[in-house]
């Protein structure tokens, strides 16, 4: 069995006023060097025998130079046997690439460049608090191109505050005239504890209304379906046969192992965390001490909760009959009767079921969140 590999890079040149992802601004270099030893000894203490995926996510992974992330990959390929044709992803930002750069990832075998983009409104991208300038998203992409990049993702966030329908329109635009494998939109969450929650809280922004980021929704589905992209996950979009292979193994709720400070990991039914502060988790690498803060083993009834409400995130859905095959068998007739009170207490709209295959509408879709709430409860 193979499984999908993480590693993570909690570090930012700044942070962006929406985030509250484990990643740290203000590091320092010496740090930096510190953490990718540890990340080393991570990585060499825990060989499976084959890996799918390998994802280089963050923070921002390419903060750190990219002889650090080649040399990090190279250790990757001496501990862990890769599938032929595995996917492997870096996370970027543009403003943190040159094109020799970019080059050199290739070169070393990354083969999928994620970059988060957000929006291409200067305004916009200032009120965020973002490192980069619309121009260079153009010129990263160009770059990544010539470099040798032919799976590329741009990350794009709608609903921010004081985005009006025309900015979010012109940004898509702009996106799509860059010709990417794949787009991942998100509408925006404001997360407590964020400079951007402060500053709602004070009235210093406000965002737009309810039926306005609808009608950005509703855009953005007609025209990336119009330019050929697939809605293969509520906020995913491809080009057929692009789709993020790694992702798809959280979508599934397949095995993936976690390296590096906070990653999670979830294998044999166990999900575990790694030490979420870089610093003590260098400190707890270097001292042979145990680098998990926390796990858990998923419960039956949480299982297969979380298994429908990944598995309707994507285009096609869950196989209830077959998922209920897996579950053993004294626990089988139970589950089949609790999945019939859900299902009728979803409207009937919002979802298709033929018996065996649940999956969302559009319409479900746009309010996938109303399904999962009845799920989880
Ligand atoms: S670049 Fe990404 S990870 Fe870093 S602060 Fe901004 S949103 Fe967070």
């Amino acid at each position: 069995m193979s499984l999908s590999l993480y590693l993570h890079f909690p570090f930012c040149r700044r942070r962006c006023i929406y985030c509250d992802f484990n990643t740290y601004a203000g590091s320092k270099l010496i740090e930096r060097e510190r953490y990718k030893n540890a990340l080393l000894v991570d990585i060499r203490s825990n060989n499976f025998a084959r890996v799918s995926t390998v994802y280089f996510g963050g923070g921002t992974p390419t903060f750190l130079s990219s002889s650090w992330l080649a040399e990090i990959l190279g250790c990757v390929r001496q501990n862990f046997s890769l599938d032929d044709g595995c996917e492997i992803t870096v996370e970027a930002n543009p403003g943190t690439l040159s094109l020799q750069d970019l080059e050199r990832l290739c070169e070393a075998g990354f083969n999928r460049l994620s970059m988060g983009v957000q929006s291409l409104d200067p305004e916009l991208l200032k009120r965020l608090g973002r490192i980069h300038r619309r121009q260079e998203v153009f010129q990263s992409v160009e770059w990544a191109k010539r470099a040798g990049f032919k799976n590329i993702n741009l990350d794009l966030i709608y609903g921010l505050p004081g985005q009006s329908l025309i900015s979010w329109q012109k940004t898509v635009r702009g996106v799509l005239s860059l010709e990417p494998q794949h787009i991942s939109c998100y509408a925006l969450t404001v997360e407590e504890g964020t400079p951007l929650f402060d500053g709602l809280d004070k009235g210093l922004w406000s965002l737009p209304a309810e039926d306005e980021v609808i009608k950005m929704e509703h855009w953005l589905n007609a025209n990336l379906r119009k330019c050929g992209y697939e809605h293969y996950e509520i906020s995913n979009w491809c080009k057929p046969g692009y789709s993020c292979r790694h992702n798809l193994t959280y979508w599934k709720n397949s095995p993936y192992l976690g390296l590096g400070a906070g990653a999670v990991s979830y294998i044999n039914g166990w999900r575990y965390g790694r030490i979420k502060g870089y610093l003590d988790y260098c400190q707890a690498v270097e001292n042979g001490a145990s680098l998990y803060d926390w796990a858990e083993r998923l419960s039956l009834d949480g299982r297969w909760r979380e298994d429908l409400i990944l598995g309707l995130r994507r285009k096609t859905g869950v196989n209830v009959k077959r998922w209920l095959k897996r579950v053993p068998g004294q626990f089988r007739d139970n589950l089949r009767e609790t999945f019939k009170i859900l299902i009728e207490s979803i409207p009937r709209e919002l979802y298709h079921f033929d018996g065996s295959r649940l999956r969302l509408s559009r319409r479900g879709r746009e309010l996938s969140n109303e399904v999962f709430v009845r799920i989880l409860e």
